[in-house]
């Protein structure tokens, strides 16, 4: 069976050696899947953003697409520097580009000051014109940071006029607040895909706080259910394959223009999910 929707993975760069070891096996066996691309996280600073330019780079070297995510910080980056990043980029023939503005500092006092997605794009955009498709994020429960529903809704309007060509999502576990979102989009005049992010559930401790801090919500059945193994791990993947098959299933009956898998650089859980969607190895 052909499917009609485009598949992509999401990784981050490793910190060690066994974790580069461990991804580059991952990103073998998710390739045989025929994902439209890998993404790659990125981090304010430095050392991590050289980490993801190398692992973007080791990507493309083993014929893969690969779309780095990319945030400019005044106080941590200078435009040339960015401009450098690009320009390796488009040498390497990378096509696309996630824009994101990235987490603010803890610190109040700190004199780093992230840019807003929007401006990174309007950057992207005058010095590099149409090279790049340029995707942002979206948050169907709403950033944390909104001043309102509305607010952020008109935020994402921006980064489309200021040349987006389509967003992904923040991960969320109910999909009224999905479709609610698509219908406000539009109605706000947005018009461009808005592919839903999907977050296979391993670990109820840590997808938690995660979920605490970028402010998707765990529904109460499904958190009192996994509350309910402990400590378990299998019975907490097998629900959690479960409820996110499903979630993908209704997505994809509902005519979604991909699925973004946030792997957290493991193969099993997004491999469990999908062949259980019809999409097995050798299939595209
Ligand atoms: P923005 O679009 O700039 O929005 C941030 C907040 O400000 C929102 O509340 C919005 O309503 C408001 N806003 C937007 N534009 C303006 C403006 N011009 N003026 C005033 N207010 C405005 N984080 C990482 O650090 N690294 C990653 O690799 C990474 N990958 C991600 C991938 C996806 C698919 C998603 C959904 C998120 C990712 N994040 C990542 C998290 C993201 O960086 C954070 O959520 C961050 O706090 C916001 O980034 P943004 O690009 O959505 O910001």
């Amino acid at each position: 069976m052909t499917k009609d929707w485009l598949l992509s993975f999401e990784f981050f760069p490793p910190k060690t050696q066994p974790g580069a070891e461990k991804l580059a096996r991952t990103r073998e066996t998710l390739a045989r899947l025929a994902p439209e691309y890998f993404s790659v996280t990125y981090g304010a600073g430095g050392s991590t953003r050289d980490n993801t330019r190398d692992v973007v780079l080791e990507t493309r070297a083993a014929g893969l697409d690969a779309m780095p995510h990319l945030s400019f910080a005044f106080g941590d980056d200078d435009a040339n520097a960015i401009k450098t990043l690009l320009e390796t980029y488009r040498q390497a023939g990378v096509s696309r580009l996630l824009a994101l503005r990235g987490d603010l500092p803890s610190d109040p006092e700190s004199t780093r000051k992230p840019i807003h997605a929007n401006e990174l794009v309007a950057f992207i955009r005058e010095h590099f014109g149409e090279q790049f498709n340029l995707q942002v994020a979206a948050y169907p429960e709403i950033h944390p940071d909104a001043k309102s529903y509305q607010d952020d809704i008109h935020w994402l309007g921006e980064k489309f006029k200021a040349g987006a060509d389509g967003a992904i999502t923040q991960y969320f576990f109910n999909i009224d607040a999905y479709w609610y979102f698509l219908d406000q989009a539009a109605k706000a005049g947005i018009d461009k895909p808005i592919v839903p992010g999907i977050m296979p559930i391993t670990n109820f401790t840590s997808l938690a706080r995660f979920s605490a801090g970028c402010g998707a919500e765990i529904p109460r059945w499904m958190a009192k259910k996994l509350e309910q193994y402990g400590d378990d791990q299998a019975s907490i993947i097998a629900f959690g394959t479960d409820v996110i098959t499903q979630l993908c299933e209704r997505l994809l009956e509902g005519g979604v223009p991909g699925l973004h898998f946030y792997t957290m650089n493991q193969a099993q859980p997004s491999i469990d999910i999908l062949s259980r969607l019809g999409v097995s190895a050798g299939q595209s």
